[in-house]
Formats: C-alpha cells, structure tokens, sequence
C-alpha cells in the first residue's frame, strides 16, 4: 500500500473515498466535517439523516464507520467515522486507532482503491497530533486490505503535514 502526504483540502482529492472525521449525530459540524458537507452538497445531510433515522438511532459509536455516496464530491463516497474527542474524557488509544481500521476496512468492501485521510480527531476534538499521526501510519502498515492501494493523508496545514511526515 503506498502513502502519500499532501496539504490541502481534502474535498478537491480526485479518489475513490475520502473520509470524514465526523461527530456521532453525523449532521454535520465544524472543521473538516463542515467543508465535506458544502462541497457534497445537501444530499450528503439528507442520507446521513436517513443513515440516523435507519441504523443509527443513537448516533455512530465513536471508533465506527459507515458510507455514503459523495455527491458533489469527486470522490464516489464520503467514509464517516467518529474519532475520540480528548476534551470530553475519551483517551483511549485504541478508539482512534479503531476509527482508522474501520474506515480502512470499509473503503475496502467498498472496493475502494484510493482513500484520502484528514487528521482525525486532531483539530477540535483535541487530541495530540502527533499521537494521531503514528496511529494513522501504524493502521495502514498493519491494514490486512485486499483492494486499497494508495492512502492519502490531507492535512490542511504545512504544520500537520510536517507531523505527518515525521511519523511516517
Ligand atoms: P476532529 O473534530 O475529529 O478533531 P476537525 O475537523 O476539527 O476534526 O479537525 C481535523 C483536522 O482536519 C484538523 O487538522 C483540521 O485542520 C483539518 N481540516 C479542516 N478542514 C479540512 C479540509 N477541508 N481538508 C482537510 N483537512 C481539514
């Protein structure tokens, strides 16, 4: 599986899924989760609320994942997961790394050859870049996909993309 760190916006990458470090109401919100729902357009709400009402009464568990279509997007689906939000007590490791082998392993039984990462759980959800760094990489070194070859981290920040080169 190839890497590849890139800055800038993870709504223009031109693969088969990208993902989005959504909250568990997946309604939307701030960061990443917001640019991912402008550029998709308000489909992208729409099957998120029918995603709730269906399969997720209670919202997404934190460290899960599910699909939808990316609409507007370039790419063919949006991957939502929930990373674990520091500031409210969630600290546990294999949560985030969870997130990541979720998304992974989603993208895969999509059929997804391509997949683009933002840095989740590092923006408002708080937790230590570089922690969330390592746990990227590690996930996708020890992935056991079949059909994605390329994953690519879209950090929005020179800053986020050094971290992320330093761990990989
Ligand atoms: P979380 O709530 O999981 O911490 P955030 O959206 O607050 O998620 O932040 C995750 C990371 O995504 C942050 O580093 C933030 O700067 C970055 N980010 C925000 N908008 C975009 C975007 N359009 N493309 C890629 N990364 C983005």
């Amino acid at each position: 599986m190839r890497i590849e760190i890139v800055t800038g916006d993870i709504t223009t990458r031109h693969v088969d899924a990208i993902v989005n470090a959504a909250n568990s109401s997946l309604l939307g919100g701030g960061g990443v989760d917001g640019a991912i729902h402008r550029a998709a357009g308000p489909e992208l709400l729409a099957a998120c609320q029918a995603l709730r009402e269906k399969d997720y009464r209670d919202g997404l568990p934190v460290g899960q994942a599910v699909a939808t279509p990316g609409f507007r997007l370039p790419a063919r689906w949006v991957i939502h997961t929930v990373g674990p939000n520091w500031h409210a007590g969630q600290r546990s490791p294999h949560l985030l790394r969870s997130a990541f082998d979720e998304s992974l392993a989603l993208a895969d039984r999509l059929g997804a050859g391509s997949v683009a990462f933002p840095a989740i759980s590092a923006g408002i959800y708080g937790w230590d870049p570089r922690v969330v760094a390592r746990t990227a990489i590690d996930a996708v070194h020890e992935a056991e996909t079949k059909v994605v070859q390329l994953v690519e981290f879209v950090l929005f920040t020179p800053d986020m993309a050094d971290v992320f080169t330093a761990a990989a």
